[in-house]
């Protein structure tokens, strides 16, 4: 694979932080589908988020499918929440840009993992049936059941869990590439 063409790409989309990894080293767990569906308040009602995302054993065979990704590493301090998805939805937008162009470098299994839950509409369709805009839905690694914690401190990038909205971001996202 030629990455130095790949980066070119997530350069020019103004993604200047990130670092190959091998998809055997994703961490997926059940604990993480078992956060979604007990205490979020996005579970049932997002097209892209459980329960209308595939089972545990379906995202491990996925990763399985891949040999490489790239792990984009986004760091911010937003103190209003409700602008939070402002910036995410940003961010994702460039994402997918990345993601087609790389899909069109010649990489037919390129397959992104926004940041977070699909914000691209004010309002969720909330089942992939009704879904806005099906072409631009994409999941969050979360959704596949990947423990992000552990996925990105392996390979030495920051995370914690954040106690108040004075405190910096530290979020990710996944470009499946093969
Ligand atoms: S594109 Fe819109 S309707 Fe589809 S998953 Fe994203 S937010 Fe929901």
């Amino acid at each position: 694979m030629e990455h130095g063409e790949l980066e070119m790409i997530f350069h020019r989309h103004g993604c200047e932080d990130f670092a190959w990894i091998k998809a055997s080293e994703i961490e997926t767990a059940q604990w993480v589908r078992m956060k979604c569906a007990y205490g979020c308040r996005s579970y049932g009602k997002k097209a892209d988020c459980p329960p209308n995302a595939p089972s545990f054993e379906e995202c491990v065979r996925f990763f399985s499918e891949y040999d490489h990704c790239v792990l984009f590493h986004f760091q911010t301090l937003v103190e209003d929440p409700g602008k939070r998805g402002v910036y995410t939805k940003e961010v994702n937008a460039r994402l997918l840009k990345i993601e087609r162009e790389v899909f069109l470098a010649g990489h037919p299994k390129a397959f992104l993992f926004y940041m977070d839950e699909c914000r691209l509409c004010a309002e969720c369709g909330g089942t992939p049936l009704k879904c806005l805009h099906p072409g631009m839905a994409r999941p969050s690694p979360e959704s596949f059941c990947v423990d992000v914690f552990s996925t990105v401190r392996k390979h030495g990038y920051p995370i914690e869990v954040l106690k108040d909205y004075r405190q910096e971001m530290h979020r990710y996202a996944l470009l499946m590439v093969e």
